[in-house]
């Protein structure tokens, strides 16, 4: 039997389908950032990743973070990619370079306290919930315009948009209207895009897709 393949050579096969799939759409190479979600990776899986090369990480739970970070170089970028409470903002604004959650106004407010008490911020993605699925983080997209203005009107730092489309749907309905609400706003970065389907989100304008089994192989957990 063939062993596996490593990490190393499973970054390099997504790296080379995202150049792909940039040159496919037409856009240019390098205006899509792979962010390599790390969730319950052991600390070798992680050191291999890096090894490799990769400099982009997101994370789904603060405190999974704070325990992981320190055992590694600082990377380029880290980016919060799970729920967020609003009793964990400080801890996340010490963290995080960006924080892709934002998705409704007791967060937006805990994150103006603290953009004020630090006169900096990470630079926020509002979540939108396409899918509108009720068990799923994210403001309603009918919603998002105001959700957006209000966060502007709080001086935050609003960089784009970020989805999860539904499991066991068909992601492109749900990207084009992630890309069109971002679009109306004057929006131009756009978290979208997992192991399954990021070549569809690079299609429909992703600059930031979320790769982790990809990368790691399957998850010991579903849905961990
Ligand atoms: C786990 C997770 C990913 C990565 O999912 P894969 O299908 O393993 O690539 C991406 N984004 C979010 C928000 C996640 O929770």
């Amino acid at each position: 039997m063939t062993p596996p393949p490593s990490i190393a050579a499973r970054l390099e096969d997504a790296r080379a389908r995202i150049a792909a799939a940039e040159a496919a759409a037409g856009r240019s190479s390098g205006s899509v950032t792979l962010t390599v979600v790390t969730k319950t990776q052991p600390r070798e899986a992680v050191a291999e990743v890096i090894a490799a090369g990769a400099d982009v990480f997101g994370e789904n739970r603060v405190q999974e973070a704070q325990a992981r970070w320190p055992e590694h170089p600082r990377p380029r970028e880290l980016r919060l990619i799970g729920p967020l409470q609003s009793n964990k903002v400080g801890a996340a604004c010490d963290l995080f370079d960006v924080i892709e959650t934002l998705d409704r106004d007791s967060l937006l407010q805990a994150l103006a306290t603290e953009a004020q008490k630090r006169g900096r911020c990470p630079r926020l993605l509002v979540q939108v919930n396409t899918g509108e699925e009720p068990q799923k983080s994210g403001v309603a997209p009918r919603e998002a315009d105001s959700l957006i203005a209000r966060a502007r009107s709080a001086d935050l730092p609003i960089a784009g948009l970020m989805c999860i489309p539904p499991a066991r749907a068909a992601p492109e309905a749900h990207f084009a209207l992630l890309a069109r609400i971002a679009a109306e706003n004057g929006l131009t970065h756009l978290s979208m895009g997992m192991s399954e389907d990021f070549g569809t989100a690079i299609r429909f304008g992703a600059t930031h897709v979320r790769l982790g089994s990809a990368l790691f192989g399957a998850r010991a957990r579903p849905g961990a």
